[in-house]
């Protein structure tokens, strides 16, 4: 496939070049010269092969083609074409050049995560013989390349793209391959499509033998003493698993690979599991199809009541007017209906839609509905996906296979060609924005852009509307169309407050259990119906300290204290993945008064076992929810009432629905009200709104308990009154006053580097440039945020606030990245580096 010399002089005078996207964050054009005798081929939109720097080979895209060498350089060659059709199309390449221009990154960085990285890498195309062909049959006349590429297939069935160059011994080899595709003597595929094939796990696990008796486990380590490997392997087993203090983890058992990978010998776990001191199972690991079928759906075939259908009616309407409508529909009011209806007209029209949804995984209920309803003609664009996966998505959206898709954020980039509608459920979410890397884009802002090149509608979902989307609609920008019922009977639960501070003096709290919640969980027990309780913190406790010399373990590489999480006995840093093992005693002066301090899901798991010893007890949380779909065997377990109480973080809040759910319970809430962020309240409302709405789906009514050392705070009533108004109103008042979105814009600048003197000092220096020419008021800081270390990377924020209507936002952004750009040619900040973050969430 390589050319042998990129820097070879054209040939030909009347050669053409192109402009082309590389994955790369440097804000420069990059030009390339075609090739003769692959100009025919060449395309917008078509990946090619370019050299970058001395070595790296890089896919590109192509972006323009023009007639002009570059004026300051000798353009190299493009080295090959990887396309037949264009991979982007001209819309996609229009959203990517928006996005980087809105959110300050090159457009080489959105193409990086645009792109599922199966089609940048060149390597997973192969080339092989067309199994349906029969070329004795055929008379084709064939030049020498192809023939001899031909008789080298022949012998071994398939070889990679990028080495047929080498075995035909040309630079391009685009033609022979493209005119053999076309004679179908052969096919191109992409490798590995093990999509819906379960997986099997080979795991391990100790014989039960071993774990009856502390003698029997004393005389299995006295066994293996003298065989240091085998013992080795049986340690790192019992440090993995604590099954000692926990032997139900011994059925759990661990990968072997764990073991095969981690450097220990395989010869001598080979020899354990013959001396049948551990067990060889095997676990199937059930993709997404299995998933779907242990969801019990019936047939799902509904008709709208009158309320929906008026919404329906009222979102067509205003559809005939404005480009986008907000939905505001309580939670259980029958969004997900009312969108089915609309997308069954939108691809009746022949148009493609777009469903986005904050994560696959907290909506695999509402993906089971659409495809009992649409069937195979639903793609799903999966953040945990692999590559293949992805690239076959992509392709079935080109290809028109899918013309309706269900995805998370990155599913904007999808080619589509021909949208008549995006629907972005739950809109409030901020898991729509991506932190990192660049962009830092909010798919639902995006979602409109993107809308607006196909000449599409936008619907936009939430029973919590996020102040922006509100303030858009009831300023006639956008459409609103209002659910104000559930669906059938059921009512909005009725909320109290347990006030745990006259609890704690009256002394009738169980640890962190009031009586009030405590007795509410019994009684819903004791009817046979479940209960959620959330805790927006994972881990056992958010730090240990020491009860003499307060004495707190915290991250070598992050100014936080480490989290202690039980289940492993370690202590872990939420920030950059850092674990240790949990110390006995006091590192500083060696007491072993060492407790634990706050509250998360693990501390609240184990002590409602002690308290209800009974019960059947799940947590989901990120901790829990690794594997790829053990979220959705908690889902399903719980909907098949084989958990009686469901503990997490904010997963179990979002888009679930349940019919036997009677209670949720809610901890912490004063620790998300007084969280430093302006959006707080905002967000506890949406929260506890949320999970709320997980109570009483159905005809009982349900019920919600809030502890809390002051129930009288404003946005507790609010949400006690299920009152979004009256806590719209008085955000919305706030953020005018203080100058907060939506009336200002935000542009987050931090300044990052190793040194906490070089990034203050370069903070300052920006802030001083910044404040010259944005204007002194709009520049806010710069200050050390709550965390201004991870990763032994020191941060200094600075906020610009651009006031709506009053700034030019275009110009603003242009002197805001001078600015950084004059901060960066200086030589003392080289080393700084500043991440761009434009309406952060
Ligand atoms: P939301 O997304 O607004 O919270 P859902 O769409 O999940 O609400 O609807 C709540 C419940 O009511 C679901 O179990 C759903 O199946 C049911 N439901 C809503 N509308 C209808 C309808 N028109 N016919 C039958 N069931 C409905
Ligand atoms: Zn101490
Ligand atoms: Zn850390």
């Amino acid at each position: 496939m390589l050319l042998k010399d990129p820097n070879q002089v054209p040939e030909s005078r009347t050669i053409k070049y192109v402009d082309v996207i590389i994955p790369v964050p440097i804000p420069k054009r990059y030009r390339y010269a075609i090739p003769k005798e692959l100009e025919p081929y060449v395309h917008i939109g078509f990946r090619v092969v370019v050299q970058f720097g001395e070595r790296r080979l890089l896919t590109a895209i192509v972006a323009e083609v023009l007639e002009n060498p570059p004026e300051h350089y000798q353009a190299k060659y493009i080295l090959d074409v990887l396309d037949f059709e264009p991979t982007v199309n001209a819309t996609q390449l229009q959203l990517w050049k928006w996005i980087a221009d809105y959110y300050m990154c090159t457009v080489g960085e959105v193409m990086n995560i645009a792109i599922p990285s199966g089609l940048k890498l060149t390597s997973t195309s192969k080339v092989q013989l067309n199994p349906e062909f029969n070329y004795f049959e055929h008379e084709m006349e064939l030049n020498p390349h192809e023939d001899k590429l031909l008789n080298h297939l022949r012998g071994v069935n398939a070889v990679p793209y990028d080495q047929v160059s080498e075995i035909l011994g040309i630079k391009s080899v685009y033609q022979v391959i493209k005119s053999l595709i076309k004679r179908r003597a052969i096919i191109l595929f992409e490798e590995v499509k093990e999509k819906y094939k379960p997986k099997k796990i080979k795991k391990i696990r100790l014989r039960d033998a071993y774990l009856e008796s502390e003698q029997a486990m004393e005389e299995l380590f006295a066994s293996l003493s003298k065989k240091t490997k085998q013992e080795e392997i049986l340690l790192k087993y019992l440090s993995e698993l604590p099954v000692l203090s926990r032997p139900e983890l011994n059925r759990e058992g661990l990968e072997k690979t764990e073991i095969t990978h981690g450097g220990f010998s395989t010869s001598s776990l080979n020899t354990l599991l013959k001396n049948q001191i551990f067990e060889e199972f095997e676990v199937v690991q059930s993709r997404l199809d299995e998933m779907e079928e242990s969801v019990t759906v019936e047939a799902y075939d509904f008709t709208l009541n009158d309320i929906q259908a008026g919404a329906l009616d009222d979102i067509l309407e205003i559809f005939k007017e404005r480009d986008v409508c907000l939905l505001h529909g309580i939670t259980g009011s029958g969004k997900t209906e009312v969108y089915i209806e609309l997308v069954k007209k939108v691809l009746a029209n022949g148009s493609q839609v777009l469903l986005m949804v904050p994560e696959i995984v907290l909506t695999a209920q509402m993906v089971v509905r659409l495809r009992k309803v649409f069937g195979e003609s639903v793609g799903i664009y999966h953040s945990k996906f692999s590559d293949n996966e992805r690239v076959e998505v992509w392709k079935g959206v080109a290809e028109g296979k899918f013309p309706f898709v269900v995805g998370v954020r990155s599913s904007l980039f999808l080619p589509f060609d021909n949208l008549g509608l995006v629907i972005v459920d739950e809109e409030h979410e901020s898991s729509y924005k991506q932190y990192d890397p660049a962009p830092r884009y909010h798919a639902r802002d995006m979602a409109v852009v993107l809308a607006k090149l196909h000449h599409a509608k936008v619907l936009l979902g939430s029973a919590t509307p996020s102040v922006e989307s509100y303030y858009l609609a009831k300023t006639q920008k956008y459409g609103l169309v209002e659910l104000k019922q559930r669906y059938g009977n059921a009512q909005l639960p009725a909320i109290h407050f347990a006030d745990i501070r006259k609890e704690r003096k009256r002394k009738t709290m169980k640890s962190e259990f009031s009586s009030l919640l405590l007795d509410g969980i019994k009684e819903s027990l004791n009817l046979n119906e479940q209960v959620i309780l959330f805790q927006n913190r994972r881990g056992y406790a958010p730090f240990l300290t020491c009860e003499e010399c307060a004495w707190t373990p915290k991250c070598n590489q992050c100014s936080v204290s480490l989290t202690y999480h039980m289940y492993r006995n370690e202590l872990r840093c939420h920030y950059c993945g850092y674990r240790e093992p949990a110390p006995k005693h006091c590192i500083a002066c060696g007491s072993s008064k060492v407790k634990t301090v706050g509250v998360g899901t693990e501390k609240i798991e184990e002590e409602l076992k002690v308290l209800l010893p009974e019960t059947r007890i799940q947590r989901m949380d990120l901790d829990t929810t690794k594997r790829k779909y053990s979220y959705q065997k908690i889902i399903s377990d719980f909907e098949n009432q084989q958990i009686d109480i469901l503990i997490g973080t904010q997963m179990v809040s979002k888009g679930l629905d349940f019919d036997h759910v009677s209670l949720v319970g809610v901890f912490d809430v004063d620790r998300m009200i007084h969280f430093p962020d302006f959006r707080s309240h905002e967000r506890t409302f949406q929260l506890i709104t949320q999970v709320s709405g997980r109570a009483g789906r159905r005809e009982k009514l349900g019920k919600v308990i809030i502890q809390t050392a002051n129930p009288n705070q404003l946005i507790l009533q609010h949400v006690f009154n299920h009152d979004y108004w009256s806590f719209f109103k008085r955000e919305v008042w706030e953020r005018k006053q203080y100058l907060y979105p939506p009336f200002t814009r935000i542009v987050k600048l931090s300044v990052k580097s190793e040194s906490r003197e070089l990034t203050d000092h370069a903070a300052e220096q920006l802030a001083v440039y910044l404040r010259g020419r944005i204007g002194q008021k709009r520049v806010l800081g710069p200050e050390f945020p709550v965390i201004d270390k991870i990763r032994n990377q020191y941060l200094k924020d600075l906020i610009v606030k651009l006031e709506r209507g009053k700034v030019d936002l275009v110009k603003a952004k242009t002197l805001i990245a001078e600015q950084i750009e004059r901060l960066r040619q200086q030589k003392g900040f080289r080393k700084v580096y500043i991440v761009v973050d434009v309406d952060p969430a």
